[in-house]
């Protein structure tokens, strides 16, 4: 059997609305309580959407690749992706790289730990929708 895998990601949580959320500095974004707390993740989680940008801003590698992820918790993250760019649902592990969160691709028949709190797309969360 795969040895779980180690926590990479720290993740925010709120003990007084029992919001998750990154980034981990700062007030609760829900409720605005100062008292949150930090917690180590896998950082498992699925692509809701990514994007290769061929213009980047300066300092970044063309194509630069930008994923949308969906973690343990329903956290999301944007995140710098390893190529090939991924596709919507696929598998990724997120890091923390410094300041960057980075994705890099993780087969499932490879990953030898099964999806078990892995976040379907579009599972946790009522899609997005833009201010009116
Ligand atoms: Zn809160």
């Amino acid at each position: 059997m795969t040895p779980a895998p180690s926590p990479t990601l720290q993740l925010g949580k709120c003990p007084s609305c029992h919001a998750r959320f990154v980034p981990i500095d700062g007030p609760c974004p829900r409720c605005g309580s100062a008292g949150t707390e930090t917690y180590a993740a896998r950082g498992v989680g699925r692509v809701l959407a990514a994007t290769a940008l061929e213009v980047p801003p300066p300092g970044w590698p063309s194509p630069h690749l930008l994923a949308l992820v969906e973690v343990e918790d329903g956290v999301r993250l944007l995140v710098a992706s390893d190529p090939p760019l991924p596709g919507v649902g696929a598998l990724v592990q997120v890091v923390a790289d410094g300041a960057i969160y980075r994705a890099h691709p993780m087969p499932p028949e490879e990953d030898g730990r099964g999806e078990g709190d892995v976040p379907k797309v579009g599972g946790t969360r009522p899609p997005f929708e833009p201010p009116r």
